[in-house]
C-alpha cells in the first residue's frame, strides 16, 4: 500500500521523515530559484484576470483530505505570484519598491522551521541577542546615542503608532483629551490611523501645510503650537518625514527639532522611506537633523531591501520604550535586567522571530555591500530624473532628495486638467510595455508621475529602460494632443 500525503497510515501523526522533509524543501527551492531567474523577464504589472481569478479561488470550506505538495505549487507560481504587481522586479519603481534578498527568505524559513520562543530572553538568549545586535547596528547607522533601544515591528506603520504610544505615555500620561499632534500635508497616512488606534482622535492631529518643495512649513508649525496652546490644549508631538511617499521629500529636521526642543514637544521622525539612507555617510547632509529625533522608524523591508513584514522603532532614550511596555506574569521569568527582553519594549509576546530575517543578511553580505547598494540607488535616481527632465514636456515637480522624484506632463497652452490626464496616460502606456512600473500621486488637484528607485535588483539598465519608454511613449501622447487641437 502506497502512503500518499492524502491517505496516512496515522492520520494524527503530523510529522514526516527526513527523505520526505528534504523532497519538499528541495521541491520549494527549485520552484524558487526558477521563479527568481525568470524575474526580470515578467511583465512588471502582471495583472490582467484578477477578478475572475479570485472568483474561482473563493472557498469557503477548508479541504477533507490534504492535497500534495506539487498541487499547490504548481498554480502558486504559473498564476498566483504572476496575477500582481510584480513588486520583486528589477523594473519596478512603484510605490515605495520591495525586493526581497534572498538571505532574508533564507533566514524566514530558517527561524521557521526551527521555531524557537524569542518573545522573551530566557529561553532563546543567543537569538534574541543576534536581535540585540542588529538593532544597536540600526542605532549606529543612525548616529543614536548609546542609552537609545529599538524594536522590530512587522513594518513602518505599527514602528509609527509604537513611537506615537511613547510620545503619549511620556508627554501627557492620563490626560489624552487634550493631547494635539503635529505632521504634514505629506505625512503617510498610516499617522493618522496610529494616532486614532493610540487614543490621539481625528480632532487633535493637525496637518501643517507645506512649502513649495513639499516641506513641512515650520513657521506655520510654530502659529499652530502657539494657537493650540490658547485654546487650552496640550501640543505633544511632532510627526516629520525623512522622505515622504508622495515625492520623497525631506522634512527640515533641523528646524523641527529646534521647535521641538523650545516647545517642549516629542520629535518622532517617520523615515520608513527614507531614513536608510542615513547609512550612507555621504548621503547624510540629506538627512541633517535625523540623528537629533526622539524616535525614528525604519523600514528595512524597504530600504534594506528586505522582504515584508519588517519595519523597525528606534527610541532616543531607550527607557522611555521600555517604560511603555514593561510588565509581568506569574508565569513568565522575571525579565532580564542585563540583557535586551523583546517583550519588554514592545507589544508583543508570541511572535515571529524577524531579527534573523535582518541579521542574517547584514551577516552573509556586510555593512559595505548595503552602503554601496544604497548609494547606488540613490544616484541611479539623480541620473533618472536629470535626464527625464530634458524631455520635452516634462516638468519635474520634485528632485529626488533621495532616490524618489515627481514629475508631470505639460505642453504650451495646456490646461490642468489635460496635464493630469496626459501625466496618467503617460504612467499607464509606459506600464503596459511591461519592462518597467511606476505610480502617481495627487497633490492640491495636481496629478503627479513619481518613480521611486529602491529595489536592489534596479540597476542602469532599467533606468535606461524607464527613459527609452517615457521617451517614446511622451513624444507620441504630445504628437497626439498637437494633433487634436489642430483637428
Ligand atoms: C511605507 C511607508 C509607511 C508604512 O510602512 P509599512 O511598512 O507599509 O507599514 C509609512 N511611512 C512612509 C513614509 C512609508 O513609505
Amino acid at each position: 500500500m502506497t502512503t500518499h500525503a492524502s491517505e496516512p497510515n496515522d492520520p494524527a501523526d503530523l510529522d514526516h521523515d527526513p527523505a520526505t522533509l528534504e523532497a519538499m524543501g528541495t521541491a520549494v527551492l527549485e520552484r524558487v530559484v526558477a521563479h527568481l531567474a525568470a524575474l526580470p523577464d515578467m511583465d512588471v504589472r502582471g495583472l490582467n484576470e484578477a477578478e475572475a481569478l479570485c472568483r474561482q479561488l473563493e472557498q469557503n470550506e477548508p479541504p477533507e483530505t490534504g492535497s500534495d505538495l506539487e498541487s499547490v505549487l504548481e498554480p502558486y507560481f504559473s498564476s498566483w505570484v504572476e496575477q500582481s504587481f510584480n513588486t520583486a522586479s528589477p523594473g519596478y519603481l512603484a510605490y515605495v519598491p520591495g525586493g526581497g534578498l534572498f538571505e532574508s527568505a533564507l533566514a524566514a524559513f530558517l527561524a521557521a522551521a526551527t521555531n524557537r520562543f524569542t518573545g522573551v530572553w530566557q529561553p532563546a538568549p543567543a537569538l534574541v541577542q543576534l536581535e540585540a545586535n542588529v538593532l544597536r547596528w540600526l542605532c549606529g547607522w543612525m548616529s543614536y546615542p548609546e542609552a537609545s533601544r529599538g524594536l522590530l515591528t512587522t513594518g513602518g506603520s505599527m514602528a509609527n503608532f509604537t513611537a506615537i504610544v511613547c510620545a503619549r505615555e511620556e508627554k501627557l500620561g492620563v490626560q489624552l483629551r487634550e493631547g494635539v499632534l503635529y505632521t504634514s500635508t505629506q505625512v503617510h497616512g498610516c499617522v493618522a490611523k496610529s494616532a486614532r488606534m493610540a487614543g490621539i482622535l481625528a480632532d487633535r492631529v493637525r496637518a501643517i501645510p507645506v512649502d513649495d518643495n513639499f516641506r513641512m512649513d515650520v513657521a506655520a508649525l510654530g502659529r499652530a503650537i502657539d494657537e493650540d496652546r490658547q485654546r487650552g490644549l496640550q501640543p505633544f508631538m511632532v510627526v516629520s518625514s525623512a522622505g515622504t511617499v508622495n515625492t520623497g521629500c525631506v522634512d527640515p529636521l533641523d528646524a523641527i527639532a529646534d521647535l521641538c526642543a523650545r516647545e517642549g514637544l516629542w520629535h518622532h521622525c517617520d523615515g520608513a522611506y527614507g531614513a536608510c539612507f542615513h547609512i550612507v555617510p555621504a548621503l547624510r547632509p540629506q538627512l541633517s537633523g535625523l540623528e537629533r529625533t526622539d524616535s525614528l522608524t525604519l523600514d528595512p523591508h524597504k530600504g534594506l531591501f528586505l522582504s515584508y513584514g519588517i519595519g523597525a522603532l528606534l527610541v532616543r532614550d531607550g527607557e522611555v520604550l521600555r517604560r511603555a511596555h514593561a510588565e509581568t506574569a506569574s508565569y513568565l521569568p522575571a525579565p532580564t535586567e542585563t540583557f535586551y527582553d523583546p517583550s519588554q519594549y514592545g507589544p508583543e509576546l508570541s511572535r515571529d522571530y524577524r531579527g534573523l530575517r535582518l541579521w542574517l543578511p547584514i551577516q552573509l553580505l556586510g555593512a559595505a555591500r548595503f552602503r554601496a547598494a544604497l548609494a547606488e540607488k540613490r544616484a541611479l535616481a539623480v541620473d533618472a530624473a536629470e535626464r527625464l527632465s530634458a524631455l520635452p514636456g516634462v516638468v519635474m515637480d520634485a528632485w529626488p532628495d533621495l532616490s524618489l522624484f515627481a514629475f508631470h506632463v505639460s505642453w504650451e497652452g495646456a490646461s490642468r486638467d489635460e496635464e493630469n490626464r496626459a501625466t496618467a496616460d503617460l504612467m499607464e502606456r509606459v506600464t503596459a510595455r511591461g519592462r518597467v512600473m511606476f505610480t502617481g500621486c495627487t497633490i492640491d488637484g495636481r496629478h503627479l508621475a513619481r518613480v521611486c528607485v529602491l529595489s536592489f535588483r534596479t540597476r542602469a539598465a532599467q533606468i535606461d529602460a524607464l527613459l527609452e519608454d517615457c521617451e517614446a511613449e511622451l513624444s507620441a501622447l504630445l504628437v497626439e494632443r498637437a494633433g487634436a487641437r489642430a483637428g
